[in-house]
């Protein structure tokens, strides 16, 4: 076989013991890899889908048991040179959801597992004490982890790096995944998280402090002069729209990283700020946006300062904060950046952290403290995006007088970044009554402190809500209130791209949908382009490479998978397993407990000022969307898969290596 060995290292923790399983041809044509194989093997590891409690009921097994397994998946490409395929795939039972979770990592990790000779590794289990596993090509030792225990996350890598030599790659947590926070996050390399799903957690509860790999093997491609022609054609069309337009997306990306994207979608009205409240800062407000209410009142100890806000800008952040390139290897667009400051040891934060960790919890004004704040929870090993959304519940809890300052013998409001500091330290390390409260997560949060807080929420199946605003993005909103992943903001193209025709076009819908508006033409656009994303990420590739019209037209990825497994597959089929990831990833969701959630009642309200004044969601016309939803993704009026979709997609009973719905035109 090319692109994939057929090959999944099993990993029993309890036992201290490993073995091969070996997966043929067809398995591999219908599973590929990454977001798809992972629900595959988690299916098949855990009984398939009519292994219940009983008939019509959810799998019950918790997050922490040691029967839940870990899979970790990489893609047909991953361990060759091809730019943005280095993505890594993870998913378990979600300790702070019901149902399952997948996230996804960049850095060698993926493909060093590759190298390993294995596609795909699962780990089942719990060790008795807290182990490293050490995988070198598919041998596998364990060692103590003992002195390891509290460690923040750098120490542990730069210890581990030094005695195994730079040529492994590391999965680590941190002390937030040993005191099985629910948001808990898993880390690779320094730089790299798997952020989502508290599956830091996971590893928590098995003992499992880190996971080290290395491989020399070599991973064959069928034909490797067509993969380098056409990764060679998107470096030089990347280059030339750099030099053209350095301020278009992706040359955003390369100059700041996502951190770039802060800028735009404060413009945009785009920017949770304050629990999602409002859309815009007013005092993060430029002159080119007249239309924001310059008189709002923010409060805290923000308030009536500007000069901070200047930190946040393109040509600050560009001159203060952002370091050399830290990208994955063979990434020409190089997104990762590290911080001027500090590039040893700490990278510039994604968007999604520095939005969420600062003008979301109130800190518009002061940079460096939100910095610090991220910083810390990589550190720690938290998800900043839960992190920040349950500190920012609690913010606007304490601010409308929902909890009584007495309830918790403590308070904090918007813009206390000090108090911030402290609270996450006692978050991770699960000290204090108001450290081990939100440790457990937002719904234990809710039940100790009453459901008048629900309201302020803003947590979906457990997952905090990313940085783009569901009043703003209506149809990424929509998304965000669905399984298989919930508060997921990189499993669909957005809503400003998606009501564009000409995107729409390459996935053979002609009808548009006004960015603001949540019709079935939006719905169609979500859908098909859910579709693409759960494509690519099967695949395991970078969505900011390969995201649609991003560098490589349709027919260049899919000769490119071709090329390098030798399959013979069309875009269709591409479209086909995207479908299959989606239908078995939602089984699962279904199956595990998962549920979509109700509408939340603050979207319905007007966003009070700024750019996007006024943007808001209709009830009704949510859950008309959700009926649309679920008739064209094939599921009944609950929202489960109909029998007919799944048979077409092959998918009736636990995957077997007999199982071969999707065969080439090849080998059919
Ligand atoms: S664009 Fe960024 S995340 Fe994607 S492969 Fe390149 S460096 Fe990694």
């Amino acid at each position: 076989m090319y692109g994939v060995f057929g090959k999944i290292l099993v990993i029993d923790a309890s036992r201290k013991d490993f073995h091969i399983i070996e997966k043929d041809e067809s398995y591999c044509r219908k599973y590929l890899g990454g977001a798809l194989l992972c629900a595959a093997l988690y299916e098949e590891f855990t009984g398939g889908p009519d292994k219940k409690d009983k008939p019509g009921e959810s799998n019950k097994i918790d997050a922490f048991a040691p029967e839940n397994p870990i899979v970790f998946a990489t893609g047909p490409m991953a361990g060759g040179s091809v730019c943005g395929a280095t993505r890594v795939n993870v998913l378990s039972k979600a300790p702070g959801n019901t149902g399952i979770y997948l996230s996804q990592a960049g850095g060698e990790f993926g493909p060093n597992l590759k190298r390993a000779g294995v596609d795909a590794l699962v780990i089942t289990g719990k060790a008795d004490t807290p182990v490293i596993i050490d995988i070198n090509n598919g041998n596998v030792k364990f060692a103590d982890a003992g002195r390891f225990r509290g460690m923040d996350r750098v120490k542990v890598f730069d210890q581990l790096m030094a005695e195994k030599g730079r040529d492994y790659c590391i999965a680590s947590i941190g002390p937030a995944g040993e005191n099985l926070v629910r948001f808990a996050n898993i880390m690779f390399e320094p730089d790299h998280y798997a952020g989502r799903g508290g599956l830091g957690a996971v590893l928590g509860s098995k003992n499992i402090k880190a996971v080290c790999v290395r491989g020399d093997r070599p991973v064959l491609f069928k034909d490797p002069e067509t993969v380098k022609e056409i990764n060679k054609k998107g470096a030089e069309k990347f280059s030339n729209t750099f030099k053209k337009a350095p301020g278009s997306f992706l040359g955003v990306l390369r100059r700041l990283g996502t951190f770039g994207l802060l800028e735009l979608n404060r413009k945009a009205g785009n920017l949770p700020t304050r629990n999602f409240n409002f859309g815009c800062p007013d005092n993060l407000q430029s002159d080119d946006s007249p239309s924001i209410d310059q008189t709002g009142d923010f409060g805290g100890e923000a308030k009536g300062k500007t000069k901070g806000i200047e930190k946040y800008r393109h040509e600050a952040v560009e001159a203060g904060f952002a370091g050399r390139i830290n990208p994955c290897k063979n990434c020409f667009v190089a997104c990762k950046k590290k911080s001027k400051e500090n590039p040893e040891n700490s990278a510039l934060p994604e968007y999604e952290s520095v939005a969420i960790l600062g003008p979301n919890i109130g800190l518009e004004n002061d940079l460096d403290t939100c910095l610090e704040i991220c910083e810390l929870c990589n550190r720690l090993g938290l998800d900043t995006i839960s992190t920040g959304n349950i500190i920012a519940w609690l913010m606007n809890c304490f601010e409308e007088n929902i909890i009584a300052k007495d309830a918790l013998d403590y308070e904090i409001a918007f813009g206390h970044g000090k108090k911030v500091i402290d609270l996450i330290k006692n978050i991770a390390f699960r000290k204090d009554r108001v450290g081990c409260l939100l440790a457990d997560g937002i719904t234990a949060a809710i039940e100790c402190l009453g459901p008048d807080t629900k309201p302020y929420s803003r947590f979906v199946n457990g997952a905090g809500m990313p940085a783009h605003m569901p009043r703003v993005k209506p149809g990424v909103g929509f998304a965000y209130l669905h399984g298989p992943n919930p508060n997921d903001h990189m499993k669909l193209e957005h809503d400003w791209i998606a009501s564009h025709l000409g995107s729409l076009k390459k996935f053979n819908l002609s009808i548009t949908s006004r960015p603001g508006a949540l019709d079935s033409a939006k719905i169609d656009a979500v859908r098909a382009t859910q579709i693409y994303y759960a494509a690519m990420d099967t695949l395991s590739l970078c969505m900011f490479i390969f995201g649609p019209g991003n560098i490589y037209p349709f027919d260049d990825i899919t000769r490119m998978v071709n090329a390098a497994t030798g399959f013979d597959l069309t875009f269709d089929d591409l479209m086909k397993i995207g479908r299959r990831a989606i239908l078995l990833q939602r089984r699962l969701f279904l199956n595990f407990g998962g549920k979509d959630a109700d509408f939340l009642s603050y979207m319905e309200e007007e966003i009070p000022k700024g750019p996007s004044k006024g943007a808001k969601i209709s009830k009704d016309d949510f859950y008309a969307a959700r009926k649309h939803y679920y008739k064209i993704s094939g599921w009944d009026e609950n929202g489960e898969p109909t029998a007919a979709a799944v048979e077409e997609l092959g998918l009736f009973t636990t995957p077997s290596k007999d199982d071969n719905s999707l065969k080439s035109p090849s080998t059919s």
